[in-house]
């Protein structure tokens, strides 16, 4: 009977380990663990609730299908939407709720163990990984493949900070994409933008002059620069452009995500609604006062005008910095300790339904050391579960 190692007791590994001895009972798995347990980034997942995986609502069509995963998982997009036929998200639910681990989705997509507690997760593939008989050697650093002893060998050592991480990959010929973080927070220069620090803005459109890099949603406001869920966004997006750009790039914020002629007829109505107030003293699409009296500073407008004072050219300022407010990125944050690895093993290096290593088929990866990743939400542990999922069943059919 096979025998197979797994390289990597994350997520992934642990994962598939699981579902090679469902499917083939007498092969001989062994999980070969760095550190001294397996699962410990899983165990802080998702500020310790593990956001596990994500109902993926807004990327369906009207039948329910998974549509384009492009804003998803910006490197690997079109291999999850494949592989998503083999396992996917509804596939996820179903088998943590299978093995007694009762799950919820919030508001947001996102989805929790119903107990908030990512040591249930642990805890259930841990107990699984027992009961199967999957072997675990802790504390193994393996630094050369080729040394295992095993059939199949299959790569779950995860993302990496360097391409040191990979070097024994390239051992074996095995292409690599560069390494670079993605879901960072953005350090901008400007001074006055710091001083809105907690200022939250529910949809804000961010973008980066002269690229396709565009992301939307909830901005928050920091002492150094923005942060997030549409600034992580757009960090994953652009994590190689920046990267290449050393973190320093223009950033245009659109603070009510509208057209300039939109935001000039919001703004005409609010005026007109409140000639004897002072433009400062307005609400203007539930901009905090704050921000509002950011954005009129910005177009240079005094602070004392009133609206009955305020000419054309005046408003077209205001919508052009309402629309489209330009600051310097000067680098890069890190969002409380979480971010994933853009880069890793090249996907033209693998076989795309059965995640084998092409120059070697005693081979397979899974999980984040391939160059998969994704915005937050759940999609990378997904992408960890259907990859650890796709591999246990390609050998199994072997
Ligand atoms: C703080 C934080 C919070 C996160 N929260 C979420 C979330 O809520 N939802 C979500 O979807 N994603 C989240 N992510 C991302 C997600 O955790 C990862 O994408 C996922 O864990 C990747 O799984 P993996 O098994 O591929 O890699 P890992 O979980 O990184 O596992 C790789 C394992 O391989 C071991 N290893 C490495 N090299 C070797 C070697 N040479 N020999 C032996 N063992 C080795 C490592 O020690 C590690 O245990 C978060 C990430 C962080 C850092």
């Amino acid at each position: 009977m096979k025998s197979i190692a797994i390289i990597g007791g994350g997520a992934a590994g642990c994962f598939c380990a699981i579902e090679l001895k469902q499917r083939l009972p007498n092969a001989k798995v062994t999980i070969y663990e760095a550190q001294d347990k397996l699962l410990a980034k899983v165990a802080i997942t998702g500020g310790g609730r593990c956001n596990l995986t994500n109902s993926f609502r807004d990327f369906r069509d009207a039948n329910g299908q998974i549509q384009s995963l492009e804003y998803v998982y910006p490197r690997g997009h079109r291999l999850m939407k494949r592989l998503f036929n083999t396992f996917s998200p509804v596939d996820t639910v179903n088998w943590f709720e299978s093995k007694g681990v009762k799950l919820v989705t919030q508001e947001d997509c996102c989805i929790f163990p119903q107990s908030q507690d990512a040591m249930e997760i642990v805890h259930t593939l841990e107990r699984l990984l027992k009961q199967e008989g999957v072997e675990i050697r802790t504390n193994r650093i393996i630094n050369d493949i080729t040394d295992l002893k095993e059939d199949i060998k299959v790569v779950t050592t995860g993302g990496k900070k360097t391409e040191k991480g990979y070097e024994f990959l390239t051992k074996l010929n095995i292409e690599t994409e560069k390494p670079i973080p993605s879901l960072f927070t953005f350090e901008l220069s400007d001074k006055s933008i710091k001083s809105l620090n907690g200022t939250v803005v529910n949809n804000v459109t961010l973008s980066i002059p002269k690229t396709k890099f565009k992301s939307s949603g909830i901005l928050l406001v920091t002492d150094w620069g923005t942060s997030g869920p549409a600034t992580l966004k757009l960090s994953s997006y652009a994590a190689r452009f920046l990267s290449e750009a050393n973190y320093k790039a223009p950033l245009t914020i659109n603070w009510l995500s509208k057209t300039q002629e939109e935001a000039l007829a919001t703004l005409k109505k609010a005026i007109a609604e409140n000639k004897l107030k002072k433009l400062s003293s307005i609400n203007i699409e539930g901009l905090t006062n704050r921000l509002w009296n950011h954005i009129i500073s910005r177009a240079e407008i005094r602070e004392d005008i009133r609206c009955s004072e305020v000419g054309t050219k005046q408003m077209n300022k205001l919508s052009a910095i309402l629309t489209s407010d330009t600051y310097e990125i000067t680098g890069k944050g890190r969002f409380k300790e979480e971010f994933v690895t853009c880069g890793g093993v090249s996907l033209k290096e693998i076989d795309q339904n059965t995640l084998q290593a092409k120059k070697h088929p005693d081979i397979y990866f899974a999980g984040e050391v391939l160059d998969i990743d994704a915005i937050t939400g759940g999609f990378n542990l997904q992408a960890a579960w259907t990859t650890g999922y796709t591999v246990a069943s390609s050998i199994s059919v072997e």
